[in-house]
């Protein structure tokens, strides 16, 4: 089988990295994805190994601690990741590009001191809380308030499904809360908020029907204190940089997605040369191999629509409408392979040990999270004018 990687269609340091990273997801983090998605249990000693490898600070520089890459470096790492185990992957995600990068991007220099290093060494986690109860596509419903109160601010409400919010490292929260009117509309801004202040609470774990080796809380915030400083960015910015955390994440999200399209066409060719049926390999038939050609296809076009949505973003263009259309295409393609892969490895693709079962239970996310498919055509329409 011809590999992306071996087409030489990626500068060299590229290319090594991901080829590193794929051998750390072949050697550590598979064999335990199983076991850890059965449990439900947060793979420390996987993170631990990625941090080891510089992984949450790849796309920031040497001085805040990071590897001084760029963020399609950190694409190629989780697509890579994605493949065997998208839980592990999406821990990478939130904590680099929702966690540290708001930091990076809207924080001043006290902030970016005090806690960069602690996230790109991946030693600490931050998380994103924008989502709330009655706010998910509809992120500006945020009900969550700020108020001043001599040089604190009190924050009150909560928040719903926040990746990485509740583990044994998680330091940070950056939420988002009303802390005023402007022109009679809600002035959002973004506070930084350690998990160790009274009134911060992470409620008990989600089960969810995929990402169980993920970590996804509902939050309370009661008389949450924190001093005015920890305001991130500008007031009254919050929701607009957090649309910008968004954009970008969108293309982290398809790199994620296009591990899992790809990660499904390689079990399944695996599969189909070994298994046999009516005295031959089921990949001999044709209704089999057109599946799996289809699925490869799906895989290689979202792989093109994220590469080019991240050269915009590297080169200063406008990215958002590529960013939603990769999101878009990616996650479907996820969807579409994952469904396919379970068919082609029949009764064994329904056990929960298979990593086709995990990504068919996986990939449904990858259709919601960080914008749902509707929100990604409401963004691209708009881009169009429409
Ligand atoms: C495992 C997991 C991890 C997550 N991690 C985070 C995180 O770290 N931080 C964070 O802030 N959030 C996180 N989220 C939240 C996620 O981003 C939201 O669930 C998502 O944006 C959708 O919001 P919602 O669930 O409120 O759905 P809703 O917004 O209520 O949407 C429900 C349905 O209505 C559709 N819909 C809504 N409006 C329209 C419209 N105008 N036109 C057409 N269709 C529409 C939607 O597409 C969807 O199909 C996570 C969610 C999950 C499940």
């Amino acid at each position: 089988m011809t590999d992306f990687l071996s087409t030489g269609t990626l500068p060299d340091e590229y290319r090594e990295l991901a080829l590193t990273v794929r051998d750390f997801a072949r050697q550590v983090v598979a064999p335990v994805a199983a076991k850890h998605d059965a449990e439900h249990s947060f793979p420390y000693e996987v993170i631990a190994g990625m941090a080891d490898m510089g992984l949450f600070g790849l796309p920031f520089p040497e001085e805040y601690g990071g590897m001084g890459g760029d963020y399609f470096a950190l694409c190629l790492a989780l697509e890579e990741l994605g493949k065997v185990d998208q839980s592990v992957a999406i821990t990478l995600e939130a904590g680099v590009s929702l966690g540290a990068m708001p930091v990076y991007r809207f924080g001043n220099d006290k902030q970016r001191q005090e806690w960069l290093p602690q996230l790109t060494s991946g030693r600490a986690l931050a998380a994103f809380g924008l989502t709330e109860p009655g706010a998910g596509s509809d992120a500006g419903g945020t009900r969550t308030t700020a108020v001043l109160d001599g040089d604190d601010w009190i924050i009150n409400g909560s928040k719903q499904f926040i990746t990485n919010s509740g583990t044994d490292i998680t330091r940070l929260v950056t939420v988002t809360a009303v802390t005023g009117q402007t022109d009679g509309k809600k002035e959002i801004s973004t506070i930084l908020v350690p998990t160790d202040t009274p009134g911060f609470v992470a409620e008990p774990a989600y089960n969810k029907v995929g990402w169980n080796a993920s970590d996804t809380h509902p939050l309370s915030l009661t008389d949450v204190r924190v001093p005015q400083e920890n305001l991130l960015g500008e007031r009254g910015r919050g929701y607009a940089n957090f649309l910008r955390i968004l954009d970008e994440g969108r293309i982290a999200i398809a790199a994620l997605s296009v591990g899992a399209a790809q990660g499904c066409v390689d079990e399944s060719v695996q599969y189909a040369q070994e298994r046999e049926a009516f005295g031959q390999a089921i990949g001999r038939n044709q209704a089999v191999a057109f599946k799996i050609a289809r699925m490869e296809a799906r895989a290689h076009a979202a792989r093109t629509a994220y590469y080019d949505a991240a050269a915009l973003m590297l080169a200063g263009k406008p990215f958002k409408k590529q960013a939603s259309i990769a999101k878009l295409v990616a996650s479907e393609a996820a969807m579409d392979n994952s469904r396919d892969a379970t068919q082609i490895f029949g009764g064994y693709g329904f056990m929960n040990e298979y990593a086709v079962a995990r990504h068919y239970r996986d990939s449904k996310i990858l259709e919601i999270g960080e914008g749902t498919t509707e929100v990604q055509l409401m963004l691209i329409g708009r881009e169009l004018g429409l």
